[in-house]
């Protein structure tokens, strides 16, 4: 059996699957504090287990920052984060007594793994996905294998050009105020206009806003990655119209620069929402654990 975890910010949710897309038993509930989430988790695996078999290894597609080199001691530490008593809690020692595998990576890089094998971006050498909800995060693969530095990326904190005239609104991330994030996360929407881009009229300028400050992202990647897909996901990419007009934004951004290659033209099937839509998170949480079953040690994917 295989265990996953898809950590978000707002809500966990949990899987036991013979396979990643077979999913035997499932759970989700809100982020709390860790001591009472990693008890939620770890009484929903003891209750599956039980039902189902014993799990060979766990994958944890978690909310960043998070400690994913498999050299580190702090593997699978949450590092500095503004979310309250996260700091330095870790999936590893949560998931100790289950006695296999855990493998830790970001959010976005388990979501971009399943596109990857099942969804969007089958077998593409290199793949991009980036999510927009509680937080803008981004992952990079190249043929199956996600991307890092010293870290995983942390795209989402970019500064795109903010015209206080036309938009006023501050930016609300905790270090940079006005990044992407701080601008263009589902929270950010809601401080502004005070509703979800999914409960305004189609017309309302928060569309155009939403998309030009994303299409920054996406020109980013796409000029210092060239991949051969971009998959956006997420609760705030769900508003309808959204990836239209963010790959109208996109292409005014890369003024038609690229002359060959995958993005160019309409950008119709290159920036492309998920296939696998809600399911991609916890499908790449199980994929990873099914790619090291049978490891001795904790590991990242690669
Ligand atoms: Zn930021």
């Amino acid at each position: 059996m295989l265990g996953g975890i898809e950590a978000g910010g707002t809500k966990i949710n949990c899987a036991l699957g013979s396979s990643p897309d077979q999913i035997l038993a499932s759970k989700a509930f809100a982020t709390t504090d860790p001591a009472d989430t990693f008890q939620q988790v770890c009484t929903f695996f003891d209750t599956a287990q039980a039902s189902h078999g014993r799990i060979a290894a766990i994958g944890v597609a978690a909310f960043g920052p998070v400690d994913t080199d498999p050299g580190s001691p702090s593997y699978g530490t949450v590092l500095r984060t503004p979310k309250q008593g996260w700091s330095g809690a870790s999936w590893v020692d949560a998931l100790r007594r289950f006695r296999c595998p855990v493998v830790v990576d970001s959010d976005v890089n388990g979501a971009a793994l399943a596109e990857w094998q099942r969804g969007a971006g089958k077998d593409l050498r290199t793949l991009a996905y980036v999510t927009v909800g509680t937080g803008i995060g981004a992952g990079i693969l190249q043929n199956g294998r996600s991307l890092f530095g010293t870290g995983h990326y942390e795209m989402g904190h970019i500064y795109p050009p903010h015209d206080y005239e036309s938009d006023p609104f501050p930016g609300r991330c905790p270090f940079h105020k006005d990044c992407l994030e701080g601008l263009a996360s589902g929270p950010a929407i809601i401080d502004r206009w005070g509703l979800n881009l999914s409960e305004m009229p189609s017309g309302h300028a928060a569309f155009a806003l939403q998309a030009s400050y994303l299409a920054h992202l996406a020109a980013t990647i796409t000029l210092t990655h060239m991949p051969d897909r971009l998959i956006f996901g997420g609760s705030v990419m769900k508003a309808p119209g959204l990836h239209e007009r963010l790959r109208v934004a996109t292409r005014m951004l890369l003024a038609g620069y690229l002359s060959a290659g995958p993005a160019t033209g309409d950008l119709a099937d290159y920036i492309v929402p998920p296939a696998l839509g809600d399911l991609a998170g916890i499908t790449g949480a199980l994929a990873m654990a099914e790619a090291h079953v049978g490891d001795a040690h904790t590991r990242r994917l690669n």
